[in-house]
């Protein structure tokens, strides 16, 4: 029974104290190394690992860092994609979050040694980039800047919106039963296709706490249909002293030209919005964040409510805003504005790459979506490395996973969601998989 490898388990103890152990130990912690440790030692009572090749099966088993969350290359050609953590950040941002990390200045003026005003560069960029507004906050997300105002402006009142504007976001989350829980009354108005400047005058009363617009992100309704736009609205409510609050959701600054359908924030605000609202992880590119713009006065009442402290964003997000906003078109801007010739000149040399390699690859038309931060059914034209459809699971199970999209029985790669940088990386995966 001597030579029984179940009675030779390496010692915990033993184990952790080896040096490369130790090392993984102090990058991972202790915690991931030890039950790593235990699952090996499990393995070699079940006969599938030698007591000696201990040390190696726990390093093979480590994780690569202590956070789960994996890199992952979307080229599933929907430029903010919600499951994939929406807006990647752009190099300089990422940098501004590294730095911001530690202990920072975010709360102190490091000129006079007294406390400052949290998170004012981000702040300051924001009114510089969007000069119609007086004053901003920012919170968590754009849902939370929905709470916040509705609390703030809308409890035990009444919050006027369109019956075309009670909109669903995605996973369950629906705006009307967030500004209701509030404790906010809906005051619904039109119907689920019209909306008339008369419908809001004749829902507005000495109860009226905020008039919202909330913009419809991610459907359209055609045919016989009719909104009143912010500018009509702000006529509406002109001397009546109740705001008007608009969620414009895509987080624009500006109009843009590939995406004339969007609301942005300088030119909603300009029409007549007392507020504006937005998120700051969807077309601005930048880290979840819920952008609150516009008048002083309001903007002072939301920062004052005690529900903003519980809403409010940390050092990290200041830092990856303010570098958005600051910094170079981050990947988002960059990915919209990319032109057509050039993503099918990546497609082409892509496809060849590949089935120089053996494997089956064609470069392909294709359409690509902003996806759940706006623009809804407005295509981007993309191009794409088409391959079986096989690829698509092994694709994102790989060890460096990438998601394409599925189509017509085959794995489109759509480009335009790819970085160009990441080109080669994807070329990679695809020969690591067709390897196999
Ligand atoms: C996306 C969206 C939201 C929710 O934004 P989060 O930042 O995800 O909380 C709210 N309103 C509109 C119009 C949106 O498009």
């Amino acid at each position: 029974m001597s030579d029984d490898p179940r009675r030779l388990v390496p010692r915990t103890d033993t184990l952790l104290a080896d040096p490369q152990l130790a090392a993984a130990g102090e990058r991972l912690g202790r915690g991931l190394v030890r039950s790593a440790v235990q699952r090996v030692q499990q393995r070699i009572r079940d006969g599938e690992v030698a007591p000696a090749a201990a040390v190696d099966a726990v390093l093979a088993c480590l994780p690569g860092s202590a956070s789960s969350l994996r890199p992952v290359l979307n080229a599933t050609g929907v430029l903010v994609h919600t499951n994939l953590g929406r807006a990647p950040l752009s190099a300089a941002a990422v940098e501004a979050v590294t730095a911001a990390a530690g202990t920072t200045d975010v709360e102190l003026d490091l000129a006079t040694g007294r406390r400052g005003p949290r998170g004012a560069a981000a702040i300051a960029a924001l009114l510089d980039a969007v000069p119609a507004a007086e004053a901003a906050i920012v919170v968590n997300n754009c849902a939370a800047a929905l709470a916040l105002v509705a609390t703030a402006l809308g409890a035990g009142r009444e919050l006027v919106l369109a019956r075309g504007e009670l909109v669903e976001i995605g996973d369950g989350f629906r705006i009307p039963e967030l500004l209701v829980s509030t404790g906010a009354r809906l005051r619904e108005v039109g119907t689920t296709n019209r909306a008339t400047p008369a419908d809001y005058r004749g829902a507005l009363g000495p109860d009226t706490g905020a008039v919202l617009k909330v913009h419809p992100s991610n459907f359209v309704v055609r045919g016989f249909t009719r909104s009143v736009a912010v500018g009509e609205l702000a006529a509406v409510l002109e001397g009546s002293g109740i705001p008007l609050v608009a969620d414009v959701g895509s987080g624009l600054l500006r109009p843009h030209s590939t995406l004339p359908d969007e609301p942005d924030l300088q030119s909603t605000l300009a029409a007549g919005a007392d507020l504006v609202l937005a998120s700051g992880d969807k077309l601005l590119g930048g880290p979840q964040a819920g952008l609150i713009l516009g008048r002083a006065e309001l903007v002072e009442r939301l920062r004052r409510h005690p529900l903003y402290r519980a809403l409010r964003v940390d050092k990290t997000t200041l830092a990856a805003l303010e570098a958005t906003l600051r910094g170079p078109l981050p990947p988002v801007q960059a990915m919209l504005a990319a032109d057509l010739d050039g993503l099918r000149a990546r497609a082409r040399v892509l496809a060849q790459r590949l089935t120089a390699a053996g494997v089956e690859a064609v470069a392909v038309g294709s359409e690509a979506r902003v996806g759940g931060g706006g623009a809804p059914e407005h295509p981007l034209p993309s191009a794409a490395v088409a391959l079986p459809a096989s690829f698509a699971e092994a694709l994102r199970r790989s060890p460096r996973p990438v998601v394409g999209r599925v189509e017509d029985g085959r794995t489109l790669l759509d480009l335009r969601s790819v970085p160009p940088s990441a080109d080669e990386d994807l070329a990679r995966a695809v020969l690591e998989v067709a390897a196999r």
